[in-house]
Formats: structure tokens, C-alpha cells, sequence
């Protein structure tokens, strides 16, 4: 049976839950839709714990300035609590009951799934299927791909969500894209010590290893041309922190040659 109500908000995060929110307050009968997280990928997977992340290397590097300047300070790099810390005080281990009770106090209804636009109107979401008399709101967002780099499929990767899940620390960090994203996930991981391929590591693996490849790409469809944005203006920021910034040549292929 067909559901009649005035908007259908497709995605509920932070854009698609502030027009849902707001045109439910004002009295209209909302329904959102969200295939995944109600807040999309800013509190889970983009601007809060990765600025959570940023704090905790900001910690670092400004505890490292202390001698010569204030005195002695001794620091331990422990990635455990910053992953510890988005877990619970970020995503609430990625639960975002808080958020979707935060839409349907504002009188909005809720459904879980993934939304198929099916006549002009109408709104499927499994089986069942809304009419929207006002209109449809599309706010799907964005979500990580992978660039065409032959051999990519063949090695494990991460994109920013599984560089921000991560409870543990890679050996070492090949950042493909040096956007902004890019960027400061390699100043994060540079100043836990452990972005740099030529950086220390902890000995167990007796092979040599290929840094682990992250890809900061975010467009839905692959990128034509250079796939990789240069990274402008801010080579020496993360070489003196320990990166490696390649600036002149696109990554053209990705091999496992090693353990991690
Ligand atoms: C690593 C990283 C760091 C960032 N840091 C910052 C920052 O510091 N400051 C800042 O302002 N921005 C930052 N951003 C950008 C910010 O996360 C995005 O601008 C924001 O999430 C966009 O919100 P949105 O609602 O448009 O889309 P999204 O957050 O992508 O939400 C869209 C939602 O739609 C859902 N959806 C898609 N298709 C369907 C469908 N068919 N049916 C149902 N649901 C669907 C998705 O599941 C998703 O939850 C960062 C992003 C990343 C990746």
C-alpha cells in the first residue's frame, strides 16, 4: 500500500537530517530514509573523529617542542585511547540511536533502507513504497571509492573509514591523494610514528613490506585524468614530519610484496 506524506528525505546525514529535522518542525509529514547511519559520514567515518584523531597528534608534536623551550617531557604515542575515544565518545560504536530518536522528537517518521526513487513522487524502500505530495529530497552524499590503479583490487586497502575505525596501527602508510583528507590523515599517522615507510617499525615481519595503500578519493565516479590531486603548498609541512610526499608522479600500479 502506498504511504502518502508530504517529503521524502533520501539520506539522513548531517544535510539530509537538518532539512528532514527542519521541515518536520514545521509541521509537514516527513518521512527520512537512511540506508546506513543516521549523521551520514561526518560523526562516523569524516569531520569528528578525524579532528579527534588531529588533537591527539597536535598533543604529540606540541609535547615534542617542550625541550629547548620549557624544559624535558617524554611522550608515548598510544593510538589505543585516540581509537578508543571515537568509539565511545564519537560514534557510540557506530550506534545512531541517539540521532534518529533526535529526527522523530522533531516529529519526523524514520525508515531504515535503501531508497529507490520508482515513479515521479515515489519513494520505494523495500516494500514499501511512499508518495510525496511536496517533493523528494535527495541527499545521498558522497562515499569512498578507488581509484583505476591496476593490482588495487588485489591488495587490501583502506579508505577514510577503515583509517578512522582502525584500533591498531598499520607498519607503515602509502596516502594516495593529498587533498585535504590525505594530508591530515598522514600528519596524524606521521606523528604516531608510523606513516613513514622509512620510519621506525617494530621488527616480526622478516620480509620486506609494502606500505599499506590508503586512498583518500572521494568522488563516486573514478576521476578521469590525474587521478591525484598534487599536494600544494604543503610538501614541507609533512616532511618534517616524517612523510615522504611524492608530488610529480600519480600511483600507477599496487603490489603485495611483504606482510604488514
Ligand atoms: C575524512 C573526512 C574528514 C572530513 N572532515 C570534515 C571537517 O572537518 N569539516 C567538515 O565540514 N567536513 C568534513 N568532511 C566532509 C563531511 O563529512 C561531508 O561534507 C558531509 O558528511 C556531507 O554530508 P551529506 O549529508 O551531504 O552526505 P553524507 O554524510 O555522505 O550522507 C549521505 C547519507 O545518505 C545515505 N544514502 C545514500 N544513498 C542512499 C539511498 N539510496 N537510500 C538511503 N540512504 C542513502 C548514506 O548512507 C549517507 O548516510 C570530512 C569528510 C571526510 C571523508
Amino acid at each position: 500500500m502506498r504511504e502518502q506524506v508530504d517529503v521524502v528525505v533520501i539520506g539522513m546525514g548531517v544535510g539530509g537530517e537538518e532539512v528532514a529535522g527542519r521541515l518536520a518542525q514545521a509541521g509537514l509529514a516527513v518521512v527520512g530514509v537512511e540506508d546506513r547511519l543516521v549523521g551520514g559520514e561526518c560523526p562516523y567515518w569524516g569531520c569528528v573523529p578525524t579532528k579527534m584523531m588531529i588533537r591527539a597528534a597536535d598533543l604529540i608534536a606540541e609535547a615534542g617542542r617542550v625541550p629547548g623551550l620549557a624544559g624535558e617531557a617524554t611522550v608515548r604515542p598510544d593510538w589505543a585511547q585516540v581509537a578508543r575515544r571515537i568509539r565511545e565518545e564519537a560514534t557510540d560504536s557506530r550506534n545512531d540511536q541517539v540521532a534518529a530518536d533526535r529526527f522523530t522528537g522533531k516529529g519526523g517518521r524514520f525508515v531504515r533502507g535503501r531508497a529507490t526513487i520508482t515513479a515521479p513522487g515515489e519513494v520505494s524502500v523495500a516494500d514499501r513504497v511512499f508518495g510525496a505530495r511536496r517533493g523528494i529530497v535527495i541527499a545521498t552524499g558522497a562515499a569512498p571509492t578507488a581509484p583505476p590503479i591496476p593490482g588495487l583490487a588485489d591488495v587490501p586497502y583502506w579508505t577514510n573509514r577503515e583509517a578512522v575505525e582502525t584500533e591498531q596501527l598499520p607498519r607503515s602508510l602509502a596516502i594516495i591523494g593529498g587533498g585535504a583528507v590525505g594530508v591530515e590523515f598522514a600528519q596524524v599517522y606521521a606523528r604516531f610514528g608510523w606513516a613513514s615507510p622509512s620510519s621506525k617499525r617494530p621488527t616480526g615481519c622478516s620480509h620486506s613490506r609494502s606500505p599499506k595503500p590508503a586512498l583518500s578519493s572521494r568522488t563516486r565516479s573514478p576521476p578521469t585524468a590525474s587521478p591525484f590531486a598534487p599536494v600544494r603548498g604543503s610538501p614541507r609541512c609533512v616532511t618534517t614530519e616524517g612523510c615522504s610526499p611524492s608530488t610529480s608522479t600519480p600511483a600507477s600500479r599496487s603490489t603485495r610484496s611483504g606482510c604488514w
